[in-house]
């Protein structure tokens, strides 16, 4: 997807590992965290995704990885992409059964010598519990046991699983089946991807150029009224120096002339002016939505 889309990945755990290796204030923060046998912050981790998010190639869109793990987060990196403008358009659940993933978890084998990952289960090697490529003996990572992977999708199920009606609720959540065969689930994934973000994008740039077609006319008419509103006081200048004169003199004649004349001079600029408030506010907020 990053591949296809242009867009980066943000995992998490890689945001981390780089920005404690930049050493940034956020990646000292973290490591005093972790050091102390404690887990980052949510707030560290916000702020790790905002930087992020900062960088020009996050600038047309971005994949997170890992985040949000539960309700909280996910409200409070709503709150966070809501003020930098940039909403999540779609969540994406890839829905595998909690049978199959024990055991793509569980029979997870790995090659300690050339890297090779295997799976009991669903891709085993040819010679039980021996590399295919180099014929070293295999590996079984101890925290790939049902006891530990058991435990990480009861924490899934209790924390996890709750955020689909969350996106649910906001109309972004897509389910695309994970089970079968990988190009198939990208196939699908990336079918839903389009359906679900490119109509959106052609609603958002209708409503981009609508408010923009609105923002200048409303520019145009506060023009006219300025340029009215000076020939006007110009106007104002030249005629009515002998009525301000006479205003504390001949007070009962002057004061009807002034008062006509004031609400017809200085009422066109404020309506213009609230006229293109109320118009430029969608322009920026489509704009931001983009
Ligand atoms: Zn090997």
């Amino acid at each position: 997807m990053v591949e296809k889309y242009k867009i980066p990945q943000m995992s998490t755990g890689d945001l981390l590992r780089a920005e404690v290796a930049a050493g940034t204030d956020l990646g000292k923060k973290a490591k005093a965290a972790m050091d102390a046998g404690q887990l980052v912050t949510d707030e560290i981790v916000l702020g790790m995704i905002q930087a992020r998010l900062a960088k020009p190639d996050a600038k047309n869109g971005f994949i997170l990885d890992g985040f949000p793990r539960n309700i909280p987060q996910a409200q409070a990196l709503d709150a966070m992409l809501a003020r930098l403008g940039q909403p999540l358009q779609l969540a994406l659940l890839v829905d595998v059964t909690t049978d199959i993933l024990m055991k793509r978890l569980t029979g997870r084998r790995s090659c300690g010598s050339c890297g090779a990952i295997y799976n009991i289960y669903f891709s085993a090697p040819k010679t039980s519990n021996k590399c295919d490529k180099c014929g070293s003996s295999l590996t079984h990572r101890s925290d790939d046991n049902e006891q530990t992977v058991g435990k990480r999708l009861g924490v899934y199920q209790q924390q996890t699983a709750p955020l689909a009606n969350y996106y649910k609720a906001q109309g972004k959540l897509r389910t695309v089946r994970g089970v079968g065969v990988v190009s198939a689930i990208f196939k699908n994934a990336t079918d839903i991807i389009e359906s679900q973000i490119r109509p959106l994008a052609d609603v958002m740039s209708k409503i981009e150029s609508a408010a923009a077609r609105q923002a200048a006319k409303a520019k145009a008419e506060e023009a006219k009224a300025k340029a009215a509103a000076k020939a006007a006081k110009a106007a104002k200048a030249a005629k009515p120096i002998p009525a301000a004169k006479a205003k504390p003199v001949v007070a009962a004649k002057a004061k009807p002339v002034v008062k006509k004349a004031a609400p017809k001079k200085v009422a066109p600029p404020p309506k213009a002016k609230a006229k293109s408030r109320k118009a430029t506010k969608p322009a920026t907020k489509a704009k931001k939505v983009k």
